[in-house]
């Protein structure tokens, strides 16, 4: 007996301008590493049952495929090579892997390897023209955070658009430090969308950066990628009445520590070159349920961010 899942629907942004080309849909999504959610995290009102791994892979796939997006950032992915790449493959995926470091999973008895950041894209969509991992340096010194970027060539409309995912530092006191690996992120991809621009000769690569900040919207990190020459925005504030506040929460959780409600993912994309077509909503308080996240209904204390993403016409 399977409880009944979280049912989201999507708002449609209804500004599409009559020209249906078919929408790129992105999934952002910290999966909840199994190390982690096992070993460390103690999330008190989660029956451990609903944390085995037989349990939560099932309730991790059919998330993804609920959605299928063309393009699928996670974090805390500790069964890169076991599980997500052989399973995706069979489905028209394509994926690239960047294991932490120093991951807090190996810390944990019994873990599976390291866990880190994966970057998939569906095959029959987009053809791969180049994708890197990198180490997030903060005052010159690599940090224990990482990056896959990947840049991708649509095989319907020919546009390019590179691709980031990203996990930066968590807890509170190293704010500084999500900062700074922020702006490195940012450095790196202003570098990288410089070269690209010349090799393609394309001056204005749409670009996505898909995230766990561990950041709320007041910190630092945050206003680094709103006010980035780059000319970030991000998705999920067209989900609220005024279109420029962020969703209450991406995650929550209660752990013995206390109870944690707050927004820290995103998905950040390049508004010159791609408009929001429509966005996942976010379940209410009510459908979560009293024990939050994650729950043998869902299985992770992030929840999924879903966006359709079209290419603007070249001005
Ligand atoms: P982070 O502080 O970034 O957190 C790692 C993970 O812990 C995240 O996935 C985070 O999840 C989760 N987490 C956050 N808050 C809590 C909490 N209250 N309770 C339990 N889990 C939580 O870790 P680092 O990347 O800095 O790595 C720390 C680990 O790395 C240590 O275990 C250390 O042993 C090792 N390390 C070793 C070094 C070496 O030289 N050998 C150097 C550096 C680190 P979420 O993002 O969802 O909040
Ligand atoms: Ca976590």
């Amino acid at each position: 007996d399977r409880p009944p899942r979280l049912h989201r629907q999507f708002v449609h942004l209804n500004n599409d301008n009559g020209a249906p080309n078919s929408p790129v849909r992105v999934m952002q999504w910290n999966i909840l590493a199994q190390a982690l959610g096992e070993g460390v995290d103690n999330f008190v009102r989660c029956p451990l049952d609903a944390l085995c791994w037989s349990q939560r892979k099932c309730l991790l796939l059919e998330e993804i495929l609920t959605y299928r997006p063309h393009i699928l950032c996670l974090q805390e992915v500790d069964h890169y090579y076991d599980t997500f790449e052989p399973v995706l493959a069979g489905l028209g995926y394509s994926g690239h892997f960047c294991p932490k470091p120093y991951s807090p999973c190996l810390d944990v008895e019994g873990n599976n390897g390291p866990d880190g950041c994966a970057l998939f894209y569906d095959r029959s969509r987009f053809e791969l023209l180049d994708s890197t991992s990198t180490r997030l340096y903060a005052i010159m010194i690599p940090t224990n955070q990482v990056a896959v970027v990947t840049t991708l060539r649509c095989r319907i409309t020919g546009n390019f658009v590179c691709v980031a995912v990203t996990h930066l530092k968590a807890r509170s006191g190293w704010e500084w430090l999500r900062s700074a690996q922020g702006s490195d992120l940012l450095w790196q991809l202003q570098n990288l969308t410089n070269k690209l621009s010349a090799g393609l000769g394309d001056d204005n690569i749409p670009l996505l950066i898909c995230g766990d900040f561990n950041a709320v919207p007041t910190e630092d990190v945050y206003r680094h990628f709103a006010v980035s020459p780059l000319g970030l925005d991000s998705a999920y504030k067209k989900l609220s009445q005024d279109g420029s506040t962020e969703p209450k929460y991406t995650s929550w959780k209660i752990r013995a520590t206390g109870e944690c409600c707050s927004t820290l993912d995103y998905i950040w994309y390049t508004k010159d070159t791609l408009r929001v077509n429509a966005v996942l909503d976010m379940p209410t308080e009510e459908q979560i349920g009293p024990d939050r996240l994650p729950s043998y209904s869902y299985p992770s204390d992030h929840l999924s961010l879903v966006c359709d993403f079209t290419f603007r016409e070249k001005e």
